[in-house]
């Protein structure tokens, strides 16, 4: 269970510039990434979420969702990736990312759009919850019921997961609700 210091900090730490966080999570990664992974309730958080991750992603190709986002990206305005929603990475998430492999880096972009869409969409494995559980109107509209209930189930199934890696790792990072200062980038 997370406590109420370690929320506190995880609040802050929205508050940091993207680069800082990013960086912040780095250094998490080089000092704790590989005991993180060896950890046997880890590993096995990890080769789930890769699955669940796998085959939410393979089924929103089968609706064609992509085509859905992609004509609505090129629309002025169109794209719900905005850096508003990019600001809602958070270490966690950075973390869980990089133990997965995903090195993402935020972009510098000089528009609205969110610093983490690439040419081929979101370059996150695991995105913030917040855009995981958006369904815009394009979408609810694209979808019959039994499809949104499938989309439902699919992103909960991922959202289960990726909250019981962040607990897990927020219990197996014993300073991390302490020493996150030492992580700050250098001015
Ligand atoms: S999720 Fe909706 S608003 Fe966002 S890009 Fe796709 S269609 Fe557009
Ligand atoms: S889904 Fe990915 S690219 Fe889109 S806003 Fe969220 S983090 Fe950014």
């Amino acid at each position: 269970m997370v406590n109420h210091a370690q929320q506190a900090l995880l609040w802050e730490n929205e508050s940091l510039d993207l680069r800082e966080k990013y960086s912040q999570a780095h250094a998490l990664y080089l000092r704790h990434g590989q005991q993180l992974q060896d950890k046997e309730t880890i590993a096995r958080l990890l080769a789930a979420l890769r699955r669940a991750t796998d085959t939410l992603a393979q089924w929103m190709k089968l609706q064609q969702l992509g085509i859905l986002c992609s004509s609505c990206a090129a629309k002025p305005n169109g794209s719900c990736c905005s850096s508003y929603m990019g600001n809602n990475t958070d270490l966690l998430q950075l973390l869980s990312n990089m133990l997965l492999g995903c090195f993402a880096a935020p972009r510098t972009v000089h528009t609205d759009c969110c610093a983490y869409l690439g040419p081929k969409g979101c370059a996150f494995i695991i995105k913030p919850i917040f855009c995981l559980n958006y369904n815009c109107t394009h979408i609810c509209n694209h979808l019959d019921s039994q499809a949104m209930q499938e989309l439902t189930r699919l992103s909960g199934n991922v959202l289960q997961l990726q909250v019981a890696l962040e607990e897990q790792l927020l219990e197996n990072i014993p300073t991390f609700p302490r020493d996150l200062n030492q992580y700050r980038l250098k001015p």
